[in-house]
């Protein structure tokens, strides 16, 4: 089984890359930000209680995220791995990964991260804020904030996975097709 783990800051391009994995490695693609904005569209109680935590950029806290995620992997008992993209976020997050993938008799493979220079990164999501709806894109503070939560509590994760030989990292910027190489040659030389 491949399963991997895609990191990034926001628009670093991790829901494009991790697409296209998806349909070259045929993995189960789970996006927790995705899953998030599902419950949001659709008002469940869930939704109600992160929709202003996702509008300001704050990370949601461990406990519903940790549910959503494991609750989401339950449901594909017969797939060739997984890609998560945007999970996990944090120590806490990553802990409960490795605990729940190791009860079902899996592991993470290997993480990847996608590196971009905030400057190009705020370019693209104010860019791609003027076709995708979302709130968290439009705003440069709320980005600026999302990119606060990345360093304080997602960059740790480097040295987590470095600890276990399992993290990677590639140039994020240029032409889609060739980061997906960049992508393809570290998961193929593995
Ligand atoms: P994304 O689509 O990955 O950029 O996520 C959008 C938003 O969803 C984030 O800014 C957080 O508010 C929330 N979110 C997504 N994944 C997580 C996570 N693993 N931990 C906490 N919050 C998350």
């Amino acid at each position: 089984m491949l399963n991997i783990v895609i990191f990034g800051k926001p628009g670093a391009g991790k829901g494009t890359q991790a697409e296209f994995l998806k349909s070259k490695y045929n993995l189960t693609h789970i996006s927790t930000g995705d899953l998030f904005r599902h419950h949001i569209v659709n008002k469940t109680s869930l939704g109600l209680k992160v929709t202003s935590i996702l509008e300001n950029g704050d990370l949601v806290p461990d406990k519903l995220t940790i549910e959503i995620l494991e609750n989401e992997v339950k449901k594909h008992k017969k797939t060739n791995g997984f890609i998560f993209d945007g999970f996990p976020r944090t120590i806490n997050q990553a802990k409960k990964l490795d605990e729940f993938l190791k009860f079902l008799s899996m592991k993470i493979s290997f993480t990847i991260a996608l590196e971009a220079e905030d400057e190009i990164l705020l370019l693209r999501l104010l860019k791609r804020g003027e076709t995708s709806g979302r709130s968290d894109d439009t705003d440069k503070e709320k980005i600026l904030n999302r990119f606060k939560e990345y360093t304080d509590k997602t960059f740790p994760l480097k040295e987590f996975y470095s600890k276990q030989n399992k993290f990677f990292s590639i140039n994020g910027v240029g032409d889609i097709k060739v980061i997906s190489k960049r992508l393809i040659s570290i998961i193929e030389n593995k």
